[in-house]
């Protein structure tokens, strides 16, 4: 269990109740896996709401806001779509990717961490994020398709 004295972030307060959160290690917050990587792990923890958030490796700096349940889902599900755009084919550049998000939510680019995003904003990252890679898509096969330039088509 962590000391109190190895704390030194301020307690991010909860998403829901406003109560500041505890620091607590991955043990309390998956008590049922018992995984080497997950025990270890800090988290800030409102017990009331079952909210939490992880933190920054080796540090007590959280990653985003606490989030339940059903927020922690959409975050995630929202990050495995956006991930897509600069991890898999036809991908951009990561930063660039994250200024276009940004401008489609309406927020400033260094606001714009998934980790800190409500239930709207995750789904909106998602569908835009589906829409920007189906587009991609459809671009990439059509240009495999067209006839290069400068090449005049044979006349019959
Ligand atoms: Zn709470």
């Amino acid at each position: 269990m962590a000391g109190e004295e190895s704390v030194k972030t301020p307690a991010p307060p909860c998403t829901y109740c406003g109560r500041d959160t505890e620091p607590v290690t991955g043990k309390k917050v998956y008590p049922h896996i018992q995984h080497e990587d997950l025990w270890p792990g800090k988290y800030w923890l409102c017990e009331y709401c079952n909210a939490y958030v992880g933190c920054h490796a080796d540090s007590d700096i959280p990653l985003g806001t606490p989030a339940n349940g059903e927020l922690r889902r959409a975050r995630t599900k929202a990050h495995k779509q956006f991930d897509k755009l600069w991890r898999g084919a036809n991908k951009s550049p990561r930063k660039q990717i994250y200024e276009s998000l940004a401008h489609h939510l309406g927020i400033p680019t260094e606001k714009c961490h998934i980790g800190m995003f409500d239930l709207k904003q995750c789904k909106m990252t998602e569908d835009w994020s589906r829409d920007k890679a189906l587009l991609r898509q459809v671009r990439s096969i059509k240009k495999n398709h067209e006839p290069r330039r400068g090449r005049k088509r044979k006349q019959w």
